[in-house]
């Protein structure tokens, strides 16, 4: 008997979300398919009509994520959401999310994750910017599952701010985590500009009169430590309304963190395995990372010999910033 299936549905072409027409990039599973869908940004409930969403609007409670707090700068917040509690809306969110990534990420079974979304206030709601969702326990050491920032945020430093959230998660962890695999393409680039900036930034560190910690980590003295972030960081303190968006302050600041470094006369002589160490990073992204910033041209494979010299140049190639995540303003 001739089988005659349907035509597949037609794909999402576009996503009404928060004042935005988003053109969608890759295809989601959404139980509706239709070219346009309206996507409340209070509750991130779908719908494929303009109607059925202005009616749900006037009767929509959410304002922000349902989460906590675990970090406030300004107008920007990050909310916990507990996949476990929030279903839905945990659902609705990696439903969302997929349109702009490409590889399978989870949709359902969102028990196991944490997300954490990040939001910009308003001044009655915090709008989704973006996200990034992590199992709750990872036998891998993956510190992130899947990460997401909405194409009108894109470029601003916030997928930055996101992974570096989770690097501050999973710091107290024995072994460096690492987000999950593969990585998308924008998701690869973004995770070389971070390792590398955190590579560089803890080698720099061991030149300073505070890097006392990672020059005895790289020299093989220490085991090495809860992964802290290794740039001076500030004790942990509230301060909040702060104005300001560190992606905007850091343009103003001075390369003040160059400056300060003594000239020390004696390379720095460590093997790659110290090195990941210190940066709080998993060897093979080290080594990756090593690579972009042009240090991994050492004769020897085990040894490496790093001079101030050489350090600083590869800062300002990468043109290095501070962290943007300032662990003073977490929750
Ligand atoms: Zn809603």
């Amino acid at each position: 008997m001739a089988h005659h299936p349907r035509p597949p549905p037609p794909p999402i072409e576009r996503v009404v979300f928060d004042d935005y027409v988003i053109r969608t990039w890759y295809t989601s599973p959404y139980p509706i398919q239709a070219p346009t869908l309206w996507i409340c940004h209070g509750c991130l409930k779908y719908m494929r009509s303009a109607h059925t969403f202005h009616a749900h609007r006037r009767t929509c409670t959410y304002t922000h994520p349902p989460g906590r707090k675990v970090y406030q700068r300004g107008a920007h917040i990050l909310w916990e959401v507990d996949g476990a509690q929030e279903k839905l809306y945990v659902q609705n969110l990696c439903l969302l999310g997929k349109l702009f990534i490409d590889h399978k990420t989870v949709f359902f079974d969102v028990a196991p994750f944490w997300a954490y979304v990040l939001t910009d206030a308003s001044s009655q709601f915090d709008h989704v910017l973006g996200f990034f969702s992590k199992e709750k326990v990872s036998y891998d050491h993956y510190n992130l599952a899947c990460i997401v920032v909405f194409p009108p945020y894109q470029r601003r430093g916030y997928g930055t701010l996101l992974m570096e959230y989770s690097y501050y998660l999973s710091r107290s962890d024995d072994t460096p985590g690492t987000p999950e695999r593969p990585l998308s393409d924008l998701g690869l680039k973004g995770y070389m500009a971070y390792w590398s900036a955190q590579l560089v930034r803890t080698l720099l560190a061991a030149y300073s009169p505070e890097g006392a910690m990672i020059r005895a980590i790289l020299a093989g003295h220490k085991p090495p430590p809860p992964h802290s972030m290794p740039t001076s960081q500030s004790p942990r303190r509230r301060r909040q309304r702060r104005g300001g968006w560190a992606g905007e302050e850091r343009a103003e600041r001075p390369d003040e963190p160059l400056a300060s470094i003594p000239h020390a006369s004696i390379p720095m002589n460590t093997t790659l395995a110290r090195i990941a160490d210190a940066a709080g990073l998993r060897s093979d992204d080290a080594t990756l990372a090593l690579a972009h910033a042009g240090l991994l041209n050492s004769t020897s494979s085990s040894t490496f010999v790093l001079s101030l010299e050489a350090i600083q140049q590869a800062a300002q190639r990468l043109s290095l910033r501070p962290p943007i995540l300032d662990v003073g303003y977490c929750l």
